[in-house]
């Protein structure tokens, strides 16, 4: 793990929390994203090395959807980028982490990306990314 990439933070609605994020970082989105797997929108946010990822649900049944009903808008997970994402899934699936995906699959921000079960966690969803180069 080399740092935080981004954190992500689930949100009701874009049009209230773009420019909230916008006003609260001094800084515009640099960029919007639909991710169709995981029925999310995504918005970008640049401060210094890393990255604030906002997560809009599509669907009123989307995993963002269901977080924030039961958690209400938040911090949603961190995620950490590698250099070498299957590598390190290997390593966390040695260390006993409980994977949520199989392989690596696209993310949004040109990256792959693989996610840890937050229950081995401590309670925090963990994010791998890994830049598509
Ligand atoms: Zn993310």
């Amino acid at each position: 793990m080399k740092k935080i990439e981004h954190i992500g933070i689930a949100v009701k609605d874009f049009s209230t929390s773009i420019p909230l994020f916008e006003k609260l970082l001094d800084t515009s989105c640099y960029k919007k994203e639909g991710v169709e797997s995981e029925k999310v929108n995504t918005a970008f946010f640049r401060k210094g090395e890393t990255k604030i990822e906002l997560l809009e649900s599509v669907e009123a049944d989307g995993v963002i959807a269901k977080f924030i009903e039961k958690k209400g808008e938040g911090i949603h997970h961190i995620a950490f980028e590698v250099d070498d994402i299957e590598a390190e899934m290997e390593r966390m699936k040695r260390e006993g982490f409980i994977l949520l995906n199989e392989k690596p699959k696209p993310g949004a921000d040109n990256k792959l990306v693989c996610f840890l079960h937050p229950k081995g966690t401590n309670g925090v969803l963990i994010e791998l990314c890994q830049e598509i180069k």
